[in-house]
């Protein structure tokens, strides 16, 4: 998987600071995770391809994260796309940006497909041979959700000199990477475990913002590899979390902890700090493994 940062600032973009969108790579998907204003021109500045793009999750419609949807859907026009468009957000999603479209008198050419969220509990929203996308119900002040990324479990790998040994015959090997027992030529049962081994772990990716401390996702992104976790606010200000409705870096780093998250990456930053490092330096107080997302940054895991 491979992680671009485009925006990862709260409330408005500046001339060096762009609001939340990131691109993730998994498994040939390029999938875009929020639209704040400008999203167009990040994909542009870290020569993303547009028509890779075929799912985007907004997590909120509030707009530092999902400004930059319609001018990205009307570029998407200019630039005569064909392929389907499928966006994935709260209720309303349609509509607000059917009705610009509308008064514009300017539709789409491509479909554009709408999957709208009201459910505030987990649910499967994208699935195909390899990957998972599961929402992440969040509390903020409007309904929000975060998404979860997972990878499938991969293919078994054979243990060649084993399968050779037990005289399994070569057109049983795809059914023993897919994790099945079968009968070798001498019509003996073979156990899948001993002639193969795991595949490569399968990796995963959470992205949870905005939101206030909330505990209860953290059965849902357990031991995921790595987390984005909104942290608006240094602790000398915690007190304005439960006012906003957004999370401290401290708290974050809590969340982290207990989801036993391999790394925990931070952003959605309020503009009111000079530098990102007591984020960091918080953060770490309660989980090791911190890193402070940029506007430009990737990250691969
Ligand atoms: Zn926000
Ligand atoms: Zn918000």
């Amino acid at each position: 998987m491979k992680l671009t940062i485009l925006g990862c600032y709260s409330a408005t973009p500046r001339t060096l600071n762009n609001t939340t969108s990131q691109v993730l790579e998994i498994n040939n998907h390029m999938f875009l995770i929020d639209c704040g204003e400008g999203t167009q021109v990040q994909l542009r500045k870290h020569k993303i391809k547009f028509n890779r793009i075929k799912h985007i999750f907004i997590s909120h419609l509030h707009g530092d994260h999902f400004f930059g949807l319609v001018g990205l859907i009307s570029t998407f026009r200019l630039l005569t796309r064909e392929a389907d468009l499928h966006i994935y957000g709260p209720k309303g999603i349609k509509e607000v940006v059917t009705l610009q479209m509308k008064l514009a008198d300017s539709w789409t050419n491509y479909n554009l497909i709408f999957h709208e969220l009201t459910s505030n509990k987990s649910e499967l929203i994208f699935e195909d041979e390899k990957i998972l996308v599961h929402t992440v119900p969040l509390n903020h002040r409007v309904y929000t959700n975060g998404f979860l990324f997972q990878e499938k479990e991969g293919d078994r790998k054979l243990k060649i000199e084993a399968v050779e040994a037990a005289n399994i015959n070569v057109a049983y090997y795809r059914k023993l990477t897919q994790g099945f027992d079968v009968v070798n030529e001498k019509g003996e049962t073979i156990k899948n475990e001993s002639v193969t081994r795991a595949g490569l772990k399968p990796k995963s990716y959470a992205f949870c913002s905005d939101t206030m401390y909330k505990e209860d996702i953290v059965s849902i992104i357990k031991n995921v590899d790595v987390l984005y976790h909104e942290s608006t606010f240094l602790e000398k200000h915690a007190h304005l979390g439960p006012k906003t409705k957004h999370s401290t870096a401290k708290e974050a780093a809590t969340i982290a902890k207990l989801a036993n998250a391999g790394t925990l990456l931070l952003g959605h930053y309020s503009t009111r700090y000079d530098g990102l490092n007591a984020f960091k330096e918080e953060a770490q107080e309660v989980f090791d493994n911190v890193e402070l997302c940029e506007d430009g940054k990737t990250f691969e895991f």
